[in-house]
C-alpha cells in the first residue's frame, strides 16, 4: 500500500512549488489508493514561525484536498535521538568535537569544496569519544560515510531515471546539532523510516541529498523506498522561482484572493511539470486522481508566467474560466454570494440563482463578478456617457424613440424574458428599427454599459420597477442633451 508525505517546513507561506509538491503526492496516493500524509518540519526552532504554520494550513486547506495522516517533527524528538544514539552505537555515527568557528565548517559540513570530514574525529576511539562527551563537550553527530573502500550510491530516480554518486564526494553530513537539535536529513529519514513512506515524492533540488538519505536508510535498516523528484519551476526568464524576488506570484494564497477556484488552480499546478499524454488541459479532481501517474512527469522545468504587473498565470486564468464554466450553476451562486456581498452588495439567494446562469461564461475569476453584475446590485448606475444610449446606425432621435417605446411595452404584461423579447421585437418592427438599433439603448440604459449579459433574461432579472426607473432615467439625459 502507498504511503506518501508531504513536508513542508514552516520558514514562509505555501509556495507554488509546496503545493504542487502537495498536489502530486496526494494524486499519487489517491490514484493508488494509498495514504497521504502531511508532516510538518519544525525542527529548525530559529527558522520556524506559528504564523509561517498558519498560513501553510490556510493555503492547504484553501486548495482542499485533505489528508490522512498528520505529524509534527517538534513532537518526535524522542525518536531522533534513538535512532541517533542507535547510529553511534552501532558505529554507523560519530561524535565530531570540532568547535565551530566562523573560518570553520558548519555543522551541515558545508566548508570548503571538497570538504569530507575532520579526519582526527572520524578515527576518535569510541572510550575517548564519550569520555569528551560525558565532560560536557559540545559535538555534532555526523554520518560515517563508507569511505575504505569507497562505494557507489545508487538510484533509480522515478522522473530522472539512474543516479549515481561515489561515496569519495558524500561528506560527513550532520545528524544532530551541537544543540541536540536532529537535522533535516536525520530527521527526515527516521521519519520516513518509522512511517513507512512507500514513495518521496519532492522538489528535484533535494534529488542530490537522495544519496546521503540512502546511506542513512541504509544504517536504518529501512526498508528502501522509492525516489521521484520534480522538475523545478522557474520564471519567464529563467530564474528559479524565489519567494523574495517573486513575491505574491509564489503565494498559493495570491491566487485565491484573486477569485480562483481550488479546482482549476489544482488543475493549473498539475500541467506544471506534469501531463495526461493525450492533451487534455482542462481536468477535474476525478479526472486528474484517474489519469495520474509518475511516468507523466517531465524532467525539464516548468515555466510560471507572470508580469511585473500581472502575477497571475493566464494559462491559470484561462483554466479558471474553464472551471467556472463548467460548476452547476447553484454551487456558482453559493461562491458568488460572499464575493457580492464583500463588494457591499446586498444579495439574497434567490436574487444570486437568478444571476449567476447569466454571468457564468463571461467570468474569468469569482471577483469578475463584481464588476460584470453590479448593475443588478445597486439601485443607481454609476455614472455612463449618454452618448452610449445612441445606437452605432442612429442618432439621438432614434435612441430616445426606441427607449420611449420600450418604457410603454414594459410598464405592463408578463415581464418573462420570452414575453419581454415578444413584445420588444414587435415593438422595433413597429418603430422601423433593427433589433440592434432598439436593443443597445434599452441595454445601456439599464446595465450602464454595451457590454452586458443577453438583454431579455437581464431586464427580467433586473425586474420590472428597475427597468422603468432606468430607462425613464435615460430618456432624461438624452431630453437634457439635445
Ligand atoms: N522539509 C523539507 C522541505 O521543505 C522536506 C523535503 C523532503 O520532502 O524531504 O524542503
Amino acid at each position: 500500500m502507498a504511503r506518501v508525505r508531504f513536508a513542508p517546513s514552516p520558514t514562509g507561506y505555501l509556495h507554488i512549488g509546496s503545493a504542487r509538491t502537495f498536489i502530486f503526492n496526494w494524486l499519487f496516493a489517491r490514484h493508488n489508493g494509498g495514504t497521504m500524509i502531511l508532516r510538518i518540519d519544525d525542527t529548525d526552532v530559529e527558522r520556524n514561525t506559528e504564523e509561517s504554520l498558519d498560513s501553510i494550513f490556510e493555503g492547504l486547506r484553501w486548495l482542499d484536498l485533505g489528508w490522512d495522516e498528520q505529524y509534527r517533527q517538534s513532537e518526535r524528538f524522542r525518536l531522533y535521538r534513538d535512532a541517533a544514539e542507535a547510529l553511534l552505537e552501532n558505529g554507523f555515527a560519530y561524535r565530531d568535537f570540532t568547535p565551530p568557528d566562523a573560518k570553520a565548517l558548519s555543522e551541515e559540513g558545508e566548508g570548503k569544496a571538497g570538504w569530507l570530514c575532520h579526519p582526527e574525529m572520524r578515527a576518535l576511539s569510541r572510550a575517548e569519544s564519550d569520555r569528551r562527551a560525558a565532560a560536557g563537550e559540545p559535538f555534532v553527530l555526523r554520518f560515517r560515510v563508507p569511505r575504505e573502500p569507497e562505494r557507489a550510491v545508487v538510484f533509480r530516480d522515478l522522473v530522472y531515471g539512474e543516479q549515481s554518486k561515489s561515496t569519495a564526494d558524500i561528506e560527513d553530513f550532520a545528524l544532530l546539532r551541537s544543540t541536540g537539535a536532529p537535522t533535516y536529513h536525520h530527521a527526515s529519514c527516521v521519519d520516513d523510516a518509522d512511517l513507512r513512506i512507500t514513495h518521496i515524492i519532492r522538489g528535484q533540488d533535494h534529488l542530490t541529498n537522495t544519496f546521503k538519505h540512502i546511506l542513512l536508510f541504509e544504517a536504518l535498516g529501512a526498508r528502501m523506498p522509492e525516489f521521484a523528484h520534480l522538475p523545478l519551476l522557474i520564471a519567464p526568464d529563467g530564474a528559479k522561482l524565489s519567494k523574495r524576488r517573486h513575491g505574491p506570484v509564489v503565494s498559493v494564497l495570491t491566487y485565491r484572493d484573486a477569485g480562483f477556484l481550488p479546482d482549476a488552480y489544482v488543475n493549473f499546478l498539475c500541467l506544471l511539470g506534469w501531463n495526461p499524454k493525450d492533451n487534455r488541459e482542462k481536468m477535474s479532481r476525478e479526472e486528474l486522481i484517474e489519469a495520474f501517474t509518475l511516468e507523466g512527469v517531465n524532467r525539464s522545468n516548468a515555466v510560471v508566467n507572470f508580469t511585473d504587473e500581472d502575477p497571475i498565470d493566464p494559462k491559470a486564468l484561462w483554466l479558471n474560466s474553464q472551471h467556472i464554466y463548467s460548476l452547476p450553476a447553484e454551487r456558482l451562486a453559493e461562491l458568488l454570494e460572499p464575493v457580492w456581498r464583500r463588494a457591499g452588495y446586498e444579495v439574497s439567494r434567490g436574487k444570486a440563482l437568478r444571476v449567476t446562469p447569466l454571468i457564468q461564461e463571461r467570468i474569468k475569476t469569482l471577483n469578475d463578478a463584481v464588476s460584470v453584475a453590479d448593475f443588478f446590485f445597486v439601485r443607481e448606475l454609476a455614472p455612463y456617457d449618454p452618448a452610449e444610449l445612441v445606437p452605432q446606425k442612429g442618432d439621438r432621435a432614434m435612441a430616445l424613440r426606441a427607449l420611449e417605446k420600450a418604457l410603454t411595452v414594459l410598464s405592463d404584461g408578463d415581464f418573462s424574458h420570452a414575453a419581454i423579447e415578444e413584445r420588444l421585437r414587435a415593438a422595433a418592427s413597429g418603430l422601423g428599427l433593427k433589433a440592434g438599433q432598439m436593443f443597445q439603448p434599452i441595454r445601456v440604459a439599464v446595465c450602464g454599459r454595451k457590454n452586458a449579459p443577453p438583454l431579455f433574461e437581464t431586464l427580467e432579472v433586473a425586474g420590472r420597477e428597475i427597468c422603468l426607473e432606468r430607462i425613464a432615467r435615460a430618456i432624461e439625459m438624452l431630453r437634457r442633451e439635445s
